[in-house]
């Protein structure tokens, strides 16, 4: 993994040299910036550069999280170009265009997979070593068109894929059930989008199915909560668009999650968007599974016992995926 070593100034000497992390953000929009914001908090970080087409707006955010660093942590904070990229041991791509009156989901497709074959190429002029974390939607289409473009091992290639939606759902089971959601484990999978599918047969607290926790308790969950719950889970972004005009916060949340993961070498198992290694007789494909993450990138994916229902629709979600793979093009 590289290393980044930051020298510190005094006056105008050089005074020691620090070993820190570094993260570069590729889109300094809604949910590059939160991202940034939510590392700075973390206190991970030595370095954080930002990166963007909107070289004034990014000027901006530069200087009002800087403005928190005496309140927060020592982080170095600044606008780049992509030569900065060279040192990160992470690269975060949240660049990209959002959906325009009149256009078809297939035409932003298009738009965004272009803006990644004029980025990516950029980036690895300066950094093949990073692991590359991708957070445009459609994040399964963009990670894949990422590793193809960049010609990186797809362990090196991450997409954020339903790290979300399986917080989503942990939160709804927590709010259910009067918990901890940290203690809810279940996991969506698939697609990040409507064709995701909730790993209802696996969902479990304290290492008991929900059917033995509900009887153990005194209560239950009946089939049309858990479909109530599912919908809620799948429909979320669409909910809070309306309302609010788009998701960053908990998108953020998932990003410093997964970073801690590979700088920490925490071997965390999240649900993240990776080619699929043919289980499932699924292949040639990104979507989410459970995986191990840590300094490696993707260092296992966990092939979960499934039942009929759930592999039939994951399969189903893998087809929607190659069909636009295949209109796409990539
Ligand atoms: P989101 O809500 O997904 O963060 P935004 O529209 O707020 O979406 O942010 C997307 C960011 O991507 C914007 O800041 C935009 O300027 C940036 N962007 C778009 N195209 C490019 C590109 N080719 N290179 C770098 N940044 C880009």
């Amino acid at each position: 993994m590289t290393r980044s070593w930051r020298k510190r100034i005094c006056g105008d000497k050089f005074v020691t040299e620090q070993f820190t992390h570094k993260v570069a953000i590729v889109g300094s929009g809604k949910v590059g910036t939160t991202f940034a914001f939510a590392l700075q908090l973390n206190g991970l970080v030595g370095e954080i550069v930002l990166i963007d087409l909107d070289v004034q707006r990014t000027e901006g955010e530069v200087m009002d999280l800087n403005h928190a660093v005496p309140l927060t942590n020592p982080v170095h904070i600044y606008q780049g170009t992509y030569q900065d990229c060279a040192g990160a041991e992470v690269i975060v791509i949240a660049a990209g265009s959002a959906q325009r009156p009149q256009e078809t989901r297939l035409d932003l497709f298009r738009r965004n997979t272009a803006i990644f074959k004029q980025i990516i190429p950029q980036i690895i002029q300066y950094n093949t070593e990073a692991i590359f974390l991708i957070a445009t939607n459609p994040v399964d289409i963009l990670s894949y068109a990422a590793q193809r473009i960049s010609g990186l091992p797809a362990s090196r290639v991450i997409g954020s894929g339903t790290i979300l939606d399986t917080s989503r759902f942990r939160w709804l089971l927590g709010q259910y059930f009067s918990l901890d959601a940290r203690n809810v484990h279940a996991y969506i999978i698939g697609e990040h989008g409507d064709s995701e599918v909730a790993v209802w047969s696996l969902a479990n607290i304290a290492g008991m199915p929900l059917d033995q926790y509900c009887k153990s308790i005194g209560c239950s969950i009946p089939v049309e909560h858990r479909k109530n719950i599912s919908a809620q889970v799948r429909n979320a972004a669409y909910e809070i668009i309306s309302r609010k005009g788009a998701t960053f916060y908990a998108v953020a949340a998932g990003l410093v999650r997964i970073v801690e993961s590979i700088l920490r070498n925490q071997n965390s198992v999240l649900s993240v968007s990776n080619l699929v290694p043919g289980y499932y007789d699924i292949q040639d494909v990104y979507l989410s599974l459970p995986a191990a993450i840590g300094q490696h990138g993707i260092e296992h994916i966990l092939e979960l016992p499934l039942d009929e229902q759930e592999k039939n629709s994951l399969q189903h979600s893998a087809h929607i995926l190659h069909d636009i793979l295949d209109q796409l093009e990539i």
